[in-house]
């Protein structure tokens, strides 16, 4: 077996196209092409295991190995070589493969004369479909070109495997192999709601229909034209981005712009077509290569640039031949996005009409894609671990956002049990509706302040079906999320008119740009940081950048001409901090003030507490301030030292630890103590028991995602708040992990809904 030249493949996979040509049984078909690899490379044994239902590898076709263990030899996943192979997706080059210690010997096969060992997976749609092996008497390593053009060969097998004849002639038709059986997945609630729709692939996928081309030169020319319409769009991407930050930015668009124009890449492209692979299956062919070496290179910067690379492959897929690329803004019916994971920018990109509910892989429930999908309605389940193995473009899927469950392509039964629970959820709204024009007072008499979080017009447009008191937490930032540029004075006064004038006197409390951490503008790439969430972020970048905050609260100031404006600041973590920002303010106030169309008859400036060292300069901080709102969900990441958005740990700490209760308590005793107004709008103000704890420290005023409104206020109407209080406090000093348990006995006995 001497080195492979680029004839050698080219020669293999000619012969490989006459077979998959001929008519025939597949099975017969499979046989012929092992017998072809193993002549080919010269090989004394070339096997073909495929997966079947239980994750189990079964030997379907083999040159060299006893004849009559086909169908007989039988490995699980992570068993044996063959298992190793499948379970890590990856090839294993062995000269000596029986001293390897996941070796499983099967008599039956008669492999103990053979020493190495060249095995690769058998990849469909990014799952292994099943194992290609070859062996030699003699002890050699087998050849990088060797283990490509193995892993050439493995894509050819896989189109034959998942050919409809394959598939019916060897019943292989498991999960694995096959997406059209019912799957159910179970993840976590990271915003609520049910919905159905057909999977729309977050991350495109490259699908190889056919592996090998029937004219070379007519694909090399298909090739080079995607390539084209790849670096010309990529051109216009740069050209087209107003950069806030040029110099930042550029280096990254510059890069990227750089790869598509990477001759060592094109090439490797050209080359793969050129031994006979269509352009599809060379794209693949090239990402595959680039994907195996980013899980060996350590350096953050290098994978970065790698994961470029297979970011450009995606692309160049969606160019070819001028291919209809999903346009995410109009879809045209009824959709789930499944995807790894997700900023809160992309979500917004989604045409909002349609959009009908999300499925991650990863995800928490304080992260900044959650939080923005709770303000648009749209049920997202998190945590679905495989989901990206377990679903196809365009399956149909049920999204239980209330139990975390996923249905993918379910049945009649399963449909019916979901409209049913479909309806239930529809009473229940109908309920809380009843519920809207009732005050928010509490079952003891105390009167409270009910508010929802709102970032976009939608939400100020439904503010009066709503019943809330008001707007406690306005997230300016999505504005500029949903934008390729950064909006204007005038359109951001626009918007923040439009949000006063929609309230009508109630009030609305705004929050300037926080932007950073896993929040990202478009137009504002800035360098990467190690830890972003504790990075460049929020207020830090509106004082390093004084421009761009005070383009901000202009714009605020001006909207509230007349009337009276509230603002607070994000991430303070010291007083200066305020004092800095509140005099940029002071200034632009001091400015409309002397124009025509004059200043806010009234400003309220507060800020956010979400960085536990401000609460030690609460004091201070108290005589300068109008009121004061806790972000929880920043105060929690950073009190517990618990990134917000690794669901890895996301449960680790919970949010009823009695630690973090009396950390809660001393920010209200210190404001009421003060006389200053408090709120709270992280999610916890959200949570029927979180929220009643809360009750139980001292708040009155929260500010939630306006789909949890009903649920708190049927919490608030049915609660006494004096008995709370004794309760709450005394559960303060308690020792436990967390709190949970009590507080829900309490609410049981007490009555109070939950
Ligand atoms: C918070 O941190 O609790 C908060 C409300 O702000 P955001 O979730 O937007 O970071
Ligand atoms: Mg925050």
């Amino acid at each position: 077996m001497s080195g492979l030249g680029i004839s050698a493949p080219r020669l293999l996979l000619r012969k490989l196209h006459q077979v998959m040509a001929a008519h025939g049984d597949a099975e017969q078909r499979l046989n012929e092409i092992v017998r072809l690899i193993a002549n080919n490379m010269i090989a004394e044994v070339c096997s073909c295991y495929l997966r079947r239902a239980g994750d189990v590898l079964e030997l379907y076709a083999t040159e060299g190995l006893k004849k009559s263990s086909i169908h007989q030899t039988r490995l699980r996943l992570g068993e044996g070589l063959v298992g190793d192979i499948a379970a890590r997706a990856r090839p294993l080059n062995l000269s000596d493969a029986q001293s390897h210690p996941q070796f499983a010997y099967r008599p039956e096969t008669g492999e103990e004369e053979y020493h190495s060992l060249l095995g690769t997976p058998i990849l469909r749609g990014g799952r292994v479909i099943g194992v290609l092996v070859v062996q030699n008497r003699t002890r050699r390593t087998y050849t990088e070109e060797e283990v490509e053009a193995l892993q050439t060969v493995a894509m050819v097998v896989a189109e034959l495997v998942s050919s409809e004849q394959m598939v019916a002639a060897t019943e292989f038709s498991d999960t694995a192999g096959n997406a059209t059986l019912p799957h159910h997945v179970t993840g976590r609630v990271l915003a609520e709601g049910l919905a159905a729709g057909y999977a729309l692939l977050h991350e495109p996928r490259i699908e190889v229909l056919h592996t090998i081309s029937e004219d070379r030169a007519q694909e090399l020319e298909r090739l080079n034209s995607a390539v084209s319409a790849l670096q010309s769009s990529v051109d216009k991407l740069l050209t087209a981005t107003n950069t806030l930050f040029s110099d930042e930015s550029k280096d990254i668009f510059e890069a990227y712009k750089m790869f598509a124009h990477d001759k060592g890449w094109l090439k490797k492209l050209q080359d793969a077509v050129k031994t006979g692979l269509t352009t599809e299956a060379a794209i693949k062919r090239v990402q595959d290569d680039t994907r195996a070496r980013m899980k060996e290179i350590t350096d953050p910067y290098l994978r970065e640039r790698l994961s470029e690379l297979d970011d450009l492959a995606n692309r160049l897929y969606l160019h070819l031949d001028g291919r209809k690329q999903i346009d995410r803004r109009n879809l045209d019916k009824d959709t789930v996005v499944v995807a790894r994971n997700m900023g809160a920018a992309e979500l917004l990109d989604y045409d909002r009409r349609h959009l009908k509910a999300v499925i991650l892989a990863e995800g928490t429930r304080s992260s900044h894609v959650a939080i923005v999908a709770r303000a648009l309605g749209v049920p997202v389940v998190g945590q679905c671990k495989d989901i990206g193995e377990s679903v196809e473009q365009g399956d149909f899927i049920l999204v239980d956002g209330e139990h975390g469950q996923v249905f993918l392509r379910p049945g009649d039964d399963v449909q019916e049990a979901f409209a049913r629970s479909q309806g239930q959820r529809e009473l229940r709204q109908a309920k809380y509706a009843a519920l809207r024009d009732k005050p928010n007072i509490s079952k003891d008499g105390i009167k409270l302040s009910l508010n929802i979080n709102a970032g976009l017009l939608i939400d100020v447009d439904h503010f009066p079906e709503l019943g809330a008191d008001g707007i406690g937490l306005f997230r300016t930032e999505l504005q500029f999320m949903v934008r390729s540029q950064m909006p204007k004075i005038d359109e951001q006064t626009e918007l923040y008119s439009k949000v006063l004038d929609n309230l009508n006197g109630k009030p609305v409390i705004f929050r300037t740009l926080d932007v950073g951490g896993d929040k990202l503008l478009p137009y504002l790439k800035t360098k990467a940081e190690e830890n972003p969430a504790m990075g460049w972020r929020a207020i830090r970048i509106g004082l390093d950048r004084p421009a761009l905050l005070r383009s901000q609260l202009r714009a605020m100031v001006r909207a509230a001409a007349g009337r009276e404006l509230s603002l607070m600041f994000p991430m303070i973590a010291e007083v200066s901090e305020f004092l800095e920002a509140k005099a940029i303010l002071n200034k632009e106030i001091e400015r409309a003030s002397k124009k025509d169309s004059g200043a806010p008859t009234k400003v309220r400036v507060g800020t956010m507490i979400e960085v536990p060292s401000i609460i030690w300069q609460l004091d201070h901080l108290l005589r300068e301030v109008d009121f004061i709102s806790v972000g929880s969900n920043d105060l929690m990441q950073f009190f517990f030292a618990v990134d917000r958005g690794n669901p890895k740990i996301s449960d680790r700490y919970d949010t009823l630890s009695p630690t973090l209760l009396t950390l809660l308590r001393e920010i209200a005793n210190k404001c009421a103590k003060a006389d200053i107004p408090l709120s709270i709008c992280g999610d916890i103000a959200g949570r029927p028991l979180e929220a009643m704890a809360l009750l139980g420290l001292g708040y009155r005023n929260f500010s939630m995602s306006a789909e949890t409104l009903g649920r708190v206020k049927e919490m608030v109407l049915s609660a006494d708040i004096g008995k709370l209080e004794s309760f709450v406090n005394k559960l303060c000093g308690a020792r436990d992990h967390s709190v949970r348990d009590q507080l829900r006995a309490f609410a049981r006995d007490h009555s109070i809904i939950v």
